[in-house]
């Protein structure tokens, strides 16, 4: 049996991933940030795009983001091994500049693999650029957040849970605690039966 057989289907698609060069951004990574976690979460945190720290480690949300997660999730009772932690661009923008749409159109059949595999009942997206992506919708995450809606995302139903992203809690001490509040119901959500499609 090979070695992706062995651990998976989720390990398959990363040894894939790791092989992308759909866009432009594979000329500039260092590595396929891919993302980590519990390949059976019920929760998933999808956020935009990996930074330095992440590009040069291969993992996701390890930089100053990543650390205000870790004690964000420390403080909410969520365990970092129980969740699955991703973004929706898997290579680094230059520069840490926002992804550009075609970044994300060519990205988005990995995103859309990994929640197929890993069937959450709640995704929670970090930030605008995976809020838009995730809802297919322009609204904001200022008008939405902390409001679980139940919806059918590539296929699977789940809730939606739009929470800020880090980077904005580490520029504002008011968004630091909108985004306390919201993560603190992430645990109560995931045992909530979602409502069939209408
Ligand atoms: N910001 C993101 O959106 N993703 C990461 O992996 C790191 C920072």
């Amino acid at each position: 049996m090979s070695g992706s057989e062995s651990k998976g289907p989720l390990d398959a698609l990363r040894l894939a991933a790791n092989g992308c060069h759909a866009c432009g951004l594979a000329a500039t990574r260092n590595q396929v940030v891919f993302g980590e976690g519990n390949p059976e979460a019920s929760v998933m945190f999808i956020g935009e795009a990996p930074g330095k720290a992440e590009d040069e480690q291969g993992r996701p949300f390890i930089g100053r983001s990543g650390m205000l997660l870790d004690r964000l999730f420390e403080d909410c009772g969520i365990d970092r091994s129980d969740v699955f932690i991703t973004s929706i661009v898997k290579c680094r923008p230059p520069d840490n500049r926002d992804p550009k749409r075609d970044e994300i159109s060519s990205c988005q059949n990995w995103i859309e693999a990994q929640i197929r595999l890993i069937n959450p009942t709640v995704i929670c997206t970090l930030g605008n650029f995976a809020l838009k992506l995730i809802r297919n919708d322009p609204t904001g995450i200022t008008q939405v957040h902390g409001q679980e809606e139940s919806r059918t995302v590539f296929g699977s139903r789940v809730w939606v849970y739009p929470l800020f992203h880090p980077a904005a809690a580490l520029r504002s001490t008011t968004t630091l605690g909108l985004l306390k509040a919201d993560l603190k119901r992430v645990s109560e959500l995931a045992l909530r039966p979602i409502p069939p499609a209408s």
